[in-house]
């Protein structure tokens, strides 16, 4: 790995968003819907590395047929937020760590690495260019888009000799603005999300292509995200769609809060690793834990299991009200938020937005 910093070339956009059209698209962004008025790009080819770095107009990109991604998917991602602080400033909320994961899935994908130091400058310049779409404070948001593909031309399947390294961003809104409801769960038992050895612990595209089918399922039983377990006896909880999962065990000051731990086969959300500390700080017990279907369903039944939420950057925490299998449907408590659940996402939200104290450093000012 190189520590060197990438001399990026600054192109800003002649024509960005009149003022009034992008106030209209952040009074309801949405998710993924817009896109700001810049991009990053930055070139590696085998012998020379990195290069080619710029932060240039936001546009589509030219593709040849042949390109290897389209035919063999080498094509990683990294989803990130830069929070408007009370202060009014702004801020990225632990971009080193997405820079890791992105370093670990390039491996996995037998990708180049790109330098820490490089991706989260990408994100600075592109936040610090396009900083007026950053929403105001609240639950809002600018979510990043960092990715890289295979940009070499051809039909032999081997790890490229050219990628393409890219940053986009898109305003997002709150992602439950008329306050949080809890969504209903199909515990997949057909389908599977990664298997040992496989690629379930990065960030691939192919990933979320092989998900569809499964969410697609869920969507017929009536609910609204699929929970995936494990490939091997199908009865151990990995994570739900794109989020990982959490248990409170107990109540009150004595709840213990649990998270299926890191078999390889789920994704080390960097939500899920910061509220393992957040509920540390917060003095309850933690832990990473193997739980089964059958657990979650006595759990539940016997009010050992007292609430279970779902979390990640999208969405940030969501609770979970109802789980359906093919064999089974039951409720988590009262099927309302709990406490625990609302108390986490709201010092997980103050903390982002810059309202408590950063006592970690995860914020990362641009
Ligand atoms: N699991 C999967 C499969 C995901 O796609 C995501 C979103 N990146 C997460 C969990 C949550 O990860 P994070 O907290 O880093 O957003």
């Amino acid at each position: 790995m190189t520590t060197a910093r990438i001399g990026f070339d600054l192109k800003p956009s002649a024509q960005p968003l009149p003022d009034a059209e992008r106030e209209a698209i952040l009074a309801n962004p949405g998710f993924g819907r817009h896109f700001t008025d810049h991009m990053v790009t930055i070139k590696w080819s085998e012998g020379k590395g990195w290069h080619d770095a710029q932060l240039e107009p936001y546009a589509p990109l030219r593709m040849d047929p042949a390109n290897m991604t389209l035919h063999y998917g080498q094509s990683i991602f990294e989803g990130l937020k830069a929070y408007r602080q009370t202060d009014g400033s702004v801020a990225l909320f632990r971009p080193d760590a997405n820079a890791q994961r992105f370093q670990r899935s390039a491996r996995r994908l037998a990708m180049p690495e790109l330098p820490v130091e490089a991706f989260i400058e990408a994100c600075e310049l592109l936040v610090r260019q396009d900083r007026s779409w950053v929403p105001g404070v609240g639950e809002e948001s600018l979510y990043l888009r960092p990715f890289m593909f295979a940009s070499e031309v051809g039909l032999g399947v081997k790890p490229a000799n050219e990628y393409l390294f890219m940053v986009i961003a898109s305003p997002a809104g709150a992602y439950f603005p008329g306050g949080i409801k809890p969504v209903s769960v199909w515990l997949s038992e057909e389908y599977t999300r990664a298997a040992p050895g496989g690629t379930g612990e990065a960030k691939c595209a192919g990933n979320y292509a092989a998900s569809l089918v499964a969410q697609a399922e869920a969507a017929q039983q009536g609910c609204d995200q699929v929970v995936w377990l494990d490939a091997v006896e199908h009865r151990y909880v990995e994570e739900m769609g794109g989020m990982n999962l959490y248990f409170v065990q107990g109540s009150g000051a004595d709840a213990r809060i649990v998270t299926p731990r890191l078999t390889g086969t789920l994704l080390p959300g960097i939500t899920r690793h910061s509220l393992l500390t957040i509920a540390e700080d917060l003095g309850y017990a933690t832990g990473e834990v193997q739980l089964s279907t059958e657990d979650w369903q006595r759990g539940n039944a016997d009010g050992s299991i007292s609430e279970v939420f779902a979390c990640g950057t999208a969405a940030v925490i969501t609770p979970v009200g109802t789980v359906k299998s093919a064999r089974a449907q039951w409720t988590v408590g009262d099927g309302e938020p709990g406490e625990l659940t609302r108390k986490l996402r709201e010092t997980l939200l103050a903390l982002q937005s810059g309202s408590i104290e950063d006592r970690h450093g995860w914020l990362h000012r641009v």
